[in-house]
């Protein structure tokens, strides 16, 4: 095990493309030791008139050479997946996962880059004759404020970066409190390839986030996070109709129907509910199986948990990581005693694992119905209710039961038959035998409900970093 010494080494905040001195720092945790082995700087909330300032000034040029920012981002691609041996640990060391996991998330950061460098920005042409012309344009939106939560800060950071930069706007990024580390090395990796000013990457605890949504500057907050926050970010950022994509929580459920054969659906639906111990927006939430097939499937899936490794992402062969953080911790330990007091049957895990750092068995339970709050509320952790079902349409009604709506799955030998279900559920994307199978980036994100507003990815999120505008007058052939 190669565990990484971080503790002296110095991060600081990107400003103007220069290290942002502060005053305060704060600790950041390893989630497999439980200790402090860092500091990131502490930027206060009245540092934030420089930083806005100095991108706007950046925004000037950026927004009028699209052949540079495309030139640019593709530069960016090859320093971000040249520095994977950098981040990639700085990753693990901060948030848990697993180092080949990490290693994914960085490489995906580069493809994320060169994919929106490659997107053209849409330019319509309505009309161009010898009367008149009639053009649409999307225009960037000018400073972008972009919020991430802890469970994959590359990933999602770069959901926002790669289109607004595209688009011509420059950005200022808050990664969570909890990971700051590898977006403070991912601005330090891209200065002097990208301008100075189009993005900033600041770190400091509660209220930095709420002062990026009120600042003055910018005109579009990117936010994702829990449903909750998202509220509060949705009204504050009104005050100044600042637009908003909100990618928040969600409670997404798998449906498998009778004639599934519960061998293969059982390994891509454990690690669909299990992949980054469960702490994904998208991971399968609850499972409803019909009755013929849900006790063979919570058998097959308890199986699967007992023999998944879980370790510090840095051993070699470790396939779950930590919970990232405390809170994470102590709220998975309590959904799970609260679900074990209401009569479920634990098939496997259950308890915390007797180590340092924030480990937690995967758990499978069974013996649970709607009512429970493991099953009602978002678990973002390594816990699943595995439920069962007589007919479909009790399937699809209990599915849409929720105040969320982010992704869902239905898996069926008759994938026909699957699709006509997945039309019946409200969220924003449902694969078929199989989940999250729409998560790329050509394909529009988003979630339904309290799961979000707008969507990230593809010309769709991109489209959400401009603003519509027509340029008409007389014809231009004359
Ligand atoms: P969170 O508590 O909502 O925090 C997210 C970010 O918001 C953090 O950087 C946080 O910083 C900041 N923040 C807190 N209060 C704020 C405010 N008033 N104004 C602006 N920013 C504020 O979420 P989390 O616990 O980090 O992440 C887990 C949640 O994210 C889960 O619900 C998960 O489903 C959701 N998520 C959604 C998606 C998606 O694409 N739909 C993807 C991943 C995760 P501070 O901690 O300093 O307050």
């Amino acid at each position: 095990m190669t565990l990484l010494d971080l503790s002296s080494t110095q991060f600081f905040a990107t400003a103007d493309g220069r290290d942002l001195a502060t005053d305060a720092t704060f600790d950041v945790i390893n989630p497999s030791t439980g200790h402090v082995f860092a500091q990131a700087p502490a930027v206060t909330p009245e540092q934030l008139d420089g930083v806005f300032a100095a991108a706007q000034r950046a925004y000037r040029d950026w927004k009028r050479d699209d052949a540079l920012r495309r030139t640019v981002l593709l530069a960016a691609a090859a320093a971000v997946e040249g520095a994977v041996g950098e981040l990639a640990p700085i990753l693990v060391a901060e948030q848990g996962k697993p180092l080949a996991d990490a290693r994914g998330e960085i490489f995906a950061a580069g493809a994320w880059l060169r994919y929106f460098a490659e997107l053209d920005v849409p330019r319509e042409i309505i009309r161009d004759d010898a009367e008149r012309f009639e053009e649409v344009y999307r225009r960037p939106l000018g400073v972008v404020s972009a919020i991430t939560p802890w469970n994959f800060p590359i990933t999602l950071a770069m959901w926002k970066i790669a289109p607004a930069l595209r688009a011509g706007n420059t950005i200022v990024v808050k990664p969570s409190p909890y990971t700051p580390l590898t977006t403070l090395a991912l601005a330090r990796v891209l200065r002097g390839v990208l301008p100075d000013g189009v993005l900033s990457v600041v770190t400091g605890p509660d209220p930095l986030g709420a002062a990026l949504v009120s600042h003055p500057i910018p005109r579009k907050v990117s936010f994702t996070g829990s449903t909750p926050v998202g509220k509060r970010v949705a009204v504050a950022a009104a005050e100044d109709l600042k637009r908003v994509t909100l990618e928040l929580g969600g409670n997404d459920p798998a449906i498998i129907l009778r004639d599934a054969d519960v061998e293969s659906v059982a390994a891509s639906l454990f690690w669909s509910a299990f992949g980054n111990n469960g702490q994904i927006c998208l991971a399968v939430k609850r499972v409803y199986a019909h009755e013929d097939v849900q006790p063979a499937l919570v058998e097959a899936l308890g199986e699967l948990a007992r023999s998944a490794r879980v370790d510090d992402g840095m051993v070699e062969g470790a396939q779950l990581g930590p919970l990232n953080n405390k809170p994470q911790f102590e709220r998975i330990k309590g959904l799970v005693s609260d679900a074990v007091d209401g009569g479920a049957r634990v098939v496997s895990g259950g308890h915390a694992i007797d180590r340092p750092g924030y480990f937690y068995a995967p758990t499978i339970l069974d013996n649970v119905d709607d009512s429970f709050r493991v099953v009602r509320e978002e678990q973002f952790g390594p816990v699943l209710p595995v439920m069962a079902f007589r007919d479909e349409d009790e399937a699809i009604e209990r599915a849409n039961n929720s105040e969320y709506g982010l992704t869902a799955s239905v898996w069926s030998a008759d994938a026909a038959h699957a699709a006509a279900i997945a039309s019946e559920i409200d969220s924003g994307q449902v694969s078929i035998n199989g989940h999250g199978g729409g998560v790329k980036m050509h394909l529009p994100f988003g979630g339904h409900k309290w799961s979000g507003l707008g969507v990230e990815n593809g010309p769709w999120g991109l489209a959400s970093f401009t603003e519509i505008q027509v340029i008409s007058g007389p014809s231009r052939l004359r």
